[in-house]
């Protein structure tokens, strides 16, 4: 229950009555925000008048004030950690969403190396974009459901664990979450920044990293909205009382070259290892030298950058990875060998049909190929399918002939990489010259403060 708004406020609060004032553009008020919240939570609102608002909600955007109600509400739905028992700064980073995104499973392990805790909680998949908690459910045994006891005995263990919402902590994000999913209401920054917001400052952090996508496998497609939303966000948890930065990144094409989650475990192993994709390497260092620095380990955050190369490059990253997976119920000898996680039975290469450069990706459809396959869902209810994907064998700005392969589907579905290899097709364009190379990170916003 919210403790802001007492529950006699609700009497009088009929949710149709909420819906419509949404839809017809005004403001709702604080309580009405927490009887949707609260009502929805607790499974009295069915989902199909959540759905109407959270579209009314989408197409007509949330005030300034709404948004802090409805980030509030969801924040109070479960506990609010108390992690002061740690002496450690305890610090998180959260992604808005991409395709191949998957820098949470090496900096989580990477900033607890580096001193730090990292109390992390994380969501599925979200429309086109992948999700932290189904890769991590693609190592076998491996338990997100921890309940707030065993939680802190992993934080204890080794400095970072990482979980979904629970019915204990974010209970409405996790609701709102899987309906958002499934309803095409997932590209508004105000649901977003309540999503997010709300998940963050459940966890007792002191600071947070905010990787802010942007491009065409990004939420927000260009970088003016990005960038507002990136606002929303710092400006949210700086009146928490955290210290907040956000990133805006680039997303106009996958990172790194897995998408799909098995596949995106093996390619964290790797970048845990040394090596890896250039690309997914680059943004965890900057995103690790951030967490690094807000939680003073490192004076600057370019400082913090040369230590989360070192926490990678001595193995110690990689050591409280194996460790983290083992203590959620992992199978680490799945680390040590990523070819005993779940394997697709059959691949097949979707080829150029022309010779030149990859000039752009239309990288939704790249993420949405991985979705097709199996590796997302479709409706609240569905499973997926851990071991299906995409490998990128041809980035932008990289030179291909006729009939070279573009992209591998992992698939064990025949009709779905039909539809898929459709969608790669699509996704790519074929140029004479190649173009100008995509700069990874193109804004910090701090908000006056670093
Ligand atoms: N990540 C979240 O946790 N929520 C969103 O709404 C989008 C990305």
């Amino acid at each position: 229950m919210n403790d802001s708004v007492e529950a006699s406020d609700f009497s009088a609060i009929r949710i149709a009555d909420v819906i419509r004032k949404k839809r017809d553009g005004h403001e709702l008020s604080r309580a009405e925000i927490a009887h949707l919240v609260d009502g929805y939570t607790r499974g009295e609102i069915p989902d199909y008048q959540v759905s109407a608002w959270l579209m009314a909600a989408l197409l007509r955007g949330l005030t300034r004030a709404e948004t802090a109600a409805l980030t509030d509400s969801m924040l109070h739905s479960g506990q609010v950690l108390d992690l002061s028992e740690f002496a450690a700064a305890k610090v998180d980073k959260h992604s808005t969403g991409g395709v191949g995104d998957k820098t949470s499973l090496v900096l989580a392990p990477l900033a607890a190396a580096g001193g730090l805790v990292v109390p992390m909680i994380s969501g599925r998949g979200l429309g086109h974009t992948g999700g932290t908690l189904d890769k991590l459910e693609s190592i076998p045994g491996f338990r997100v459901d921890l309940s707030i006891a065993r939680f802190r005995e992993v934080l204890r263990e080794c400095g970072c664990a990482m979980i979904g919402q629970t019915a204990e902590i974010a209970p409405a994000d996790r609701k709102f979450y899987a309906l958002r999913d499934v309803t095409g209401t997932v590209e508004s920054p105000f649901l977003i920044c309540a999503s997010i917001m709300s998940k963050k400052l459940a966890e007792g952090i002191d600071a947070l990293v905010l990787d802010v996508k942007t491009g065409s496998g990004a939420f927000m497609k260009t970088e003016q909205d990005a960038v507002f939303l990136a606002e929303l966000m710092v400006e949210t948890g700086q009146r928490m009382g955290k210290k907040t930065v956000a990133l805006i990144t680039n997303m106009d094409q996958p990172l790194g070259l897995r998408v799909g989650n098995a596949l995106e475990v093996e390619e964290c192993i790797e970048i845990l290892h040394g090596r890896g994709p250039a690309d997914l390497r680059e943004l965890c260092v900057e995103l690790g030298g951030w967490m690094l620095h807000l939680g003073g380990r490192a004076r600057t955050a370019a400082h913090g950058k040369g230590l989360a190369v070192e926490l990678i490059e001595s193995g110690r990253a990689l050591k409280v990875f194996r460790r983290m997976v083992g203590l959620q119920g992992g199978d680490v000898a799945a680390i040590d060998d990523p070819s005993r996680l779940p394997r697709a039975r059959h691949s097949l290469e979707v080829v150029s049909a022309k010779s030149g450069y990859v000039s752009a990706i239309q990288c939704e459809g790249v993420g949405t190929a991985s979705v097709v396959l199996g590796g997302g869902r479709e409706k609240k209810e569905d499973s997926i399918d851990p071991a299906v994907g995409v490998v990128v064998h041809k980035k932008v700005g990289d030179r291909v002939s006729a009939g070279e392969a573009l992209c591998i589907l992992h698939y064990n579905s025949g009709t779905r990489a039909a539809q898929a290899k459709q969608l790669i097709e699509q996704s790519y364009r074929i140029g004479e010259t190649p173009p100008a190379p995509l700069p990874l990170v193109r804004k910090i916003i701090s908000g006056g403060a670093t």
